[in-house]
């Protein structure tokens, strides 16, 4: 009998593409959903946070200020069927997305060259209430999954939450990052000198989490921080339009 690494089954199992519902001769989503869900490449980005730079050639997110973090990787934007997948995920607790979230993740992290970089994955922890209502940790469950595939570490518990705060949809990047400030511990303290983490969240919408994240991070040592997200909101109203029901 042929034995096969669970992996390589998914390659020849027909499924239906989660992106149109399309049958598919794999797991995963069909080329068009793929080609649909790449970036526009012509766009220029920040080179620190993946944000589409403005007319002037200045990045709205990234201000006068040096974020905490070194850089972001994101799969896609939080947009289209970015933003479905991103959502039938979180708010509609598909765990069955993890994986193919993971791999378009893993790809994006593999064409910007950061797959040698990190001696860590870490997830940004989920707030309680999500956790309880969900039964899972979006950004956890694409860590674990992501650091198999890349072959790297991850620590589930390298950042803790210090206060549950309130949830982030709807408010401006100054309200968000006060909100953030002192939300977030080190859960590895004294281990973390000289190393380099990738912080796996599922969106990026203004930076917020990942900079405080950064922060105590790099304040426990860490050499480098790099956000690695599913989806980077490219316009902020985009997250607040579903009436606040983005759970973050
Ligand atoms: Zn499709
Ligand atoms: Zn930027």
């Amino acid at each position: 009998m042929l034995h096969l690494p669970m992996d390589r089954w998914r390659d020849w199992i027909p499924s239906d593409c989660p992106g149109c519902g399309r049958r598919v001769g794999c797991q995963g989503l069909c080329p068009d959903c793929l080609t649909c869900l790449r970036p526009d490449a012509a766009r220029p980005r920040c080179r620190r946070c993946a944000h589409p730079l403005n007319d002037a050639g200045h990045c709205p997110d990234c201000g006068p200020g040096t974020p905490a973090y070194d850089r972001v990787v994101a799969a896609f934007d939080y947009a289209g069927l970015g933003r479905d997948l991103v959502r039938n995920y979180k708010i509609r607790c598909r765990l069955s997305l993890a994986r193919l979230l993971a791999d378009l993740l893993a790809q994006s992290v593999r064409a910007a060259g950061s797959v040698d970089g990190p001696d860590w994955i870490v997830p940004v922890p989920a707030r309680r209430a999500a956790l309880h209502q969900r039964g899972f940790s979006p950004p956890a469950e694409v860590a674990r999954l992501l650091a198999r595939q890349l072959g790297l570490r991850h620590r589930l518990d390298g950042v803790r939450r210090l206060r549950e705060g309130d949830r982030q949809v709807g408010r401006d990047r100054v309200r968000r990052l006060q909100a953030q400030t002192g939300a977030f511990a080190c859960g590895v303290a004294g281990s973390l000198a000289g190393q380099r983490i990738a912080v796996v969240d599922d969106v990026l919408t203004t930076g917020a989490t990942l900079q405080a994240v950064a922060r105590v991070l790099k304040e426990a040592g860490a050499a480098r921080v790099e956000g690695w997200v599913l989806a980077r909101a490219v316009d902020h109203r985009a997250c607040d339009s579903s009436g606040g029901r983005v759970l973050q």
